[in-house]
Formats: C-alpha cells, sequence, structure tokens
C-alpha cells in the first residue's frame, strides 16, 4: 500500500511507513489487504486462459511437440532396425521371420536358386555366407564383399541352412532356411 505522505511503497502488513513513519489507517490496511486479493484472482484467471486446451493446441510449440510424440514410435523403430543387416523383398521369394528363433524363411517360387536381396548398412563391408548341414556342421563358406551376388539354393534337407554374417560386426547375423514352393 502507498503511503498517503510520503507517496512510497509498503508491505500490506505495514502499520507504519517504512521510509517516513506516517502511521497507517485500519481502513488503508483493509483496502490494501482487499486490493491484493482481487489482483491475485486475476493473476489465476489469466493462468487460467492461458492454460484453455484452445490456446495450448495452437501454440506452434505444443503442435509440434505432438507431431514428434506421433512420430516418435517410428523413428525409433527406424533407428533400432533400419540399420541392421536384413533380407529385402523381390518378386523371386517369400520371407518369413521367427522373431523367437530368429530364423528366415525363404519360399523360393519355382527356381531352385535365386540371387538374396541384402540391405546392408554402411558401416558393414564384408560379408560372409556359410552353408551348414546335419549337426550344424559347416559345409561352405564364402567370404563376400557387399556387391557380391549372394546365391540361395533350396535346401536339400531340413538340417541344411545358411548364414550371412558381418564380418565387421559379428553381431549382425541372418539364418536362412530355404525352401521351395509354400511349404
Ligand atoms: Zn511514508
Amino acid at each position: 500500500m502507498k503511503c498517503k505522505k510520503c507517496h512510497k511503497k509498503n508491505r500490506k502488513i505495514a502499520n507504519y511507513c517504512r521510509y517516513c513513519g506516517n502511521p497507517f489507517t485500519k481502513k488503508e490496511q483493509e483496502e490494501a489487504n482487499k486490493k491484493g486479493i482481487v489482483a491475485k484472482i486475476r493473476k489465476i484467471e489469466k493462468w487460467y486462459e492461458v492454460c484453455t486446451l484452445k490456446v495450448i493446441t495452437e501454440n506452434i510449440f505444443v503442435r509440434i511437440l505432438i507431431l514428434i510424440l506421433i512420430l516418435l514410435p517410428g523413428i525409433l523403430s527406424l533407428l533400432k532396425n533400419g540399420s541392421h543387416l536384413k533380407i529385402m523383398d523381390t518378386k523371386d521369394y517369400e520371407i518369413t521371420y521367427n522373431e523367437k528363433k530368429e530364423e528366415y524363411y525363404i519360399y523360393l517360387e519355382e527356381k531352385e536358386k535365386v540371387s538374396l536381396k541384402l540391405y546392408v548398412p554402411n558401416k558393414i563391408k564384408k560379408l560372409e555366407l556359410d552353408y551348414y548341414g546335419e549337426d550344424n556342421k559347416r559345409i561352405d563358406k564364402q567370404s563376400l564383399t557387399t556387391k557380391d551376388e549372394i546365391m540361395i539354393e533350396a535346401n536339400k534337407t531340413k538340417d541344411n541352412y545358411y548364414v550371412i554374417y558381418s564380418l565387421d560386426n559379428k553381431k549382425e547375423k541372418l539364418k536362412i532356411y530355404a525352401y521351395v514352393g509354400g511349404e
């Protein structure tokens, strides 16, 4: 509240002006108190206005944030899966993937041998293609660059499978069973 004598601002609970010592009347104190409450209510009202849904959803930063939140799962899965070695679709075969066993099943259509199309992340430069038989014994081994054609043949027995892995990063590994037809 303002002092009538020196016009300086004092706290609402003051009994005397801290600058000139002029005493405040009870009426002055009550009025100052009322003004304070009104000011507080106005402040709350203003905040309420700012916080209404319309204002929030019209805010460009909030809109961008919402957009990011919507796109986030896609971005994350792209970061997680996009940079890994994987088999791409072609018209020559169909792929199914068993997530639990981490095995690919490739169904060749008619042809017994096809060229495998791979997605190879930039950091991978060298690949190895191994062929396994009974008792998980390795029968064949081929070193490949990312430009080489990777030929896959339909497996002759249920024990046969291929493993393609990155020589740069051993964690990048594909286990493949190849079959002819829809079996
Ligand atoms: Zn004063």
